[in-house]
């Protein structure tokens, strides 16, 4: 159930040229639950006194099913002219933000029997998947397969890219495809795609029988890999999407 809380911000570090890495924890102490893949909301208020709201998802890697975590990780990507951007760019550790959540159903559920997970992002849409490791990790033991497609620009806007590189090397059934649509890594990797994040899904094959896909980022990316995957025969309900879109 979704609560409101006041959270400080505890540590940040920037991830990419216009992307932050925020590190909270609730100022009341008490620790955060959520299923990994759900989303928190940031409450403030505009100049002029209106108040609004913006969702991010939660990245931190910890909890378990409905666990809890002491810290609430989120990767916010600035946008020009912004009005969340602008509260969060400027914030300084020590200092607090309203919020409330955790809030929506991106999530694993325990009823997928799937063999194989295409989970697809662009930009901070990879953190839901960044929050999913340690549920993914644990999907070996049935033998399923996990495939993440993650498309950015150029390797400077490749969140995360490192710990998911770890991981796919320690964990064999995870295989980590990182898609570039404008400049190549200097150094190319063996999983490194040129293009946009449909070049290694088609190349994937996706198969209606087995796979469950999971969606988030761009609304245009997740509107096209919709299509390609519908049209791959994959039943809508198996085509899970989180679209982020600007919730004003
Ligand atoms: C479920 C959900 C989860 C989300 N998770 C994240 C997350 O983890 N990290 C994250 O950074 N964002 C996330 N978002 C998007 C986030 O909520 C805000 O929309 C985003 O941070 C922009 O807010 P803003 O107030 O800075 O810009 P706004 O004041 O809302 O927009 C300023 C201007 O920029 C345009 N604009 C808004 N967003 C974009 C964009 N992405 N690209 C280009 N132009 C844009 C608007 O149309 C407007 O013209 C999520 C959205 C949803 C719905």
């Amino acid at each position: 159930m979704a609560d409101h809380f006041q959270l400080r911000l505890a540590e940040s570090r920037m991830l990419a040229p216009a992307v932050r890495h925020m590190a909270f924890e609730r100022a009341d102490g008490a620790p955060f639950a959520f299923v990994p893949g759900q989303f928190l909301q940031v409450h403030f208020h505009y100049a002029d006194g209106k108040p609004t709201k913006r969702s991010y998802s939660v990245a931190t890697i910890g909890a378990g099913d409905g666990g809890t975590v002491a810290r609430i990780e989120i990767a916010v990507s600035y946008v020009d002219g912004g009005a969340a951007t602008n509260l969060l760019a400027n914030l300084r550790e020590g200092e607090t933000v309203d919020a409330s959540g955790p809030y929506g159903r991106f999530c694993l559920m325990d009823a997928d029997a799937n063999r194989r997970y295409l989970l697809v992002a662009t930009g901070t849409g990879v953190t839901p998947y960044r929050a999913m490791l340690p549920q993914l990790e644990k999907l070996a033991a049935r033998g399923a397969e996990v495939a993440l497609v993650y498309g950015a620009r150029n390797e400077t806007e490749l969140l995360y890219g490192e710990e998911f590189e770890d991981f796919a090397r320690k964990h064999p059934h995870f295989q980590f495809y990182a898609c570039f649509s404008r400049a190549t890594r200097a150094q190319p990797r063996a999983h490194d795609r040129d293009g946009r994040v449909h070049v290694a899904l088609q190349e994937l094959k996706p198969d209606a029988a087995h796979d469950i896909a999971y969606l988030c980022g761009n609304p245009d990316m997740v509107d096209q890999a919709f299509a390609l995957l519908k049209e791959a025969g994959l039943p809508v309900p198996h085509i899970r999407r989180e679209k982020y879109v600007s919730s004003r």
